[in-house]
């Protein structure tokens, strides 16, 4: 998709029955969703698909729980995903006090989470997947095209009108566009969120993360590594093909210093963190930065508009949830609006918002409140607090039911779950 497409008014005025800020990872499955719920999405994105899926644009990638990416296999991106994820069998938490990810003997204080310990009540499903984001906004751009749903780019929301009977969202270019309900999923700076005068509650974490993609030399096996470095934590996140996506938080002053670094003294730097247990590691590709902090809207809602993904909530990247909490919020939003038009209500009144906000407020704020509380623990070098850390992990890592709690909290399909969620359409 380079470009434009054309949006006709419907007969009852409006340009759409959902208009939707941004088309990243979390506005385009919305769409998808929408469309298979038989509502007519309109995506609205500054950035045209094209660049999106250029190398430079995102060099991250995601861990996906499974019940996420059974969303994505019901909204039609198998096809195009299924080559791309790699199955996360393993992973292994360890609380490495000292740089270098073999160095010296084994922590004692370590946890290690197996697929198979799952298997009886996941149907097999690994761990999760990863997946490239390059990989993902190319399935998603792909479906997007073929489920032929409306997209404005490059175009960008400048603001949006909340009246009683409808969003007027105008944008940069001086165009309106009306509908029942706007959606923000326009990420941390969302114009519909502060349009609609919701507040956030934020704080920066002074750290950046710094994410490469590597190749490796000796077979990962779908281990996923996690180490707790006084810096901060560094992720091992195995890829397809035997590569590997790290994501390596550091103070904001050292991130800068990485990434502006030769490659050889990037690469010195890298293996004194990442050890010789894989072999070689050799990036390839840019490598990128990403400031981190947490930034939690005051409410999900106002009259005709709704937000979602990281434009309600974005979070740190130590438990690799911001865009799965996003994927849970679409799933929901498209059943509560399609459930509302099947029986003739108004999508955009506050009896139906307030149905999405019930079901995903909640959860948003303890996970968000959950990951800030693991950066504090774990970002820290405090002797005492590394030894309650160490000896927590310790315990979790002996009581089977309370791995197989977590393994089931990471794999998203815990609690009241969208049909989306458990592979139906919504
Ligand atoms: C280092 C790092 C690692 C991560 N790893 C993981 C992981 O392993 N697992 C996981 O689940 N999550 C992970 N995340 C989080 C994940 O990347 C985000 O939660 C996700 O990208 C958010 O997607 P989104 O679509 O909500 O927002 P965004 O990706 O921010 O997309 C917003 C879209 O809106 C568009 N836009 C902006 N302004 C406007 C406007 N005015 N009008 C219209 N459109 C607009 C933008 O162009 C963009 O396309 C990680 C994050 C970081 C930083």
């Amino acid at each position: 998709m380079a470009g434009t497409s054309k949006t006709k008014p419907a007969p009852d005025g409006f340009d759409a029955d959902v208009i939707i800020a941004g088309a990243g990872m979390a506005g385009a499955t919305l769409a998808l969703a929408l469309k298979h719920g038989g509502l007519r999405p309109l995506l609205i994105d500054p950035v045209v698909f094209d660049a999106q899926l250029e190398e430079s644009f995102d060099g991250r990638s995601a861990a996906i729980s499974f019940a996420s990416f059974r969303q994505w296999r019901t909204l039609g991106l198998a096809a195009n995903l299924e080559p791309h994820a790699q199955r996360i069998e393993q992973i292994l938490v360890t609380d490495g006090r000292r740089p270098g990810a073999s160095v010296g003997p084994a922590s004692p204080f370590h946890l290690r989470f197996d697929s198979a310990e799952i298997a009886d009540r996941s149907g097999g499903e690994p761990l999760g997947y990863l997946l490239e984001n390059r990989r993902t906004r190319a399935a998603l751009a792909a479906e997007v095209i073929a489920q032929d749903i409306p997209v404005l780019a490059p175009a960008r929301v400048a603001h949006v009108d909340l009246k009683d009977d409808a969003a007027e969202v105008r944008l940069e270019d001086g165009r309106v566009l009306r509908a029942p309900l706007v959606v923000g999923a326009e990420g941390r700076a969302s114009v519909i969120r502060q349009a609609a005068g919701i507040g956030v509650t934020a704080w920066d974490y002074g750290q950046m993360g710094v994410v490469a993609t590597v190749r490796l030399e000796q077979p990962h096996q779908g281990v996923a590594h996690e180490y707790f470095l006084p810096g901060g934590p560094f992720a091992i996140l195995p890829l397809t093909e035997n590569r590997a996506s790290l994501v390596w938080t550091e103070t904001t002053a050292h991130a800068k210093a990485l990434k502006a670094a030769r490659p050889e003294i990037f690469h010195a730097h890298l293996m004194r963190r990442f050890g010789d247990f894989l072999g070689d590691v050799r990036v390839e590709g840019q490598v990128f930065i990403y400031p981190l902090s947490l930034q939690l809207a005051d409410r999900l809602t106002a009259p005709r508009a709704v937000l979602l993904g990281d434009a309600a909530h974005g979070v740190h990247p130590i438990a690799g949830q911001g865009l799965n909490l996003g994927l849970k919020d679409v799933a929901a939003l498209a059943q509560v609006l399609a459930e509302a038009a099947r029986i003739g209500e108004d999508i955009g009144s506050e009896l139906v918002l307030q149905r999405y906000s019930a079901w995903r407020q909640f959860d948003n704020v303890m996970l968000a409140a959950s990951f800030d509380l693991f950066v504090r623990v774990f970002s820290n070098d405090n002797p005492l607090l590394r030894l309650a850390r160490g000896v927590g992990m310790s315990v979790v890592n002996s009581i089977g039911p309370a791995r197989r709690f977590f393994m089931h909290e990471a794999g998203g399909a815990t609690g009241d779950l969208p049909r989306l969620l458990r592979g139906e359409v919504p």
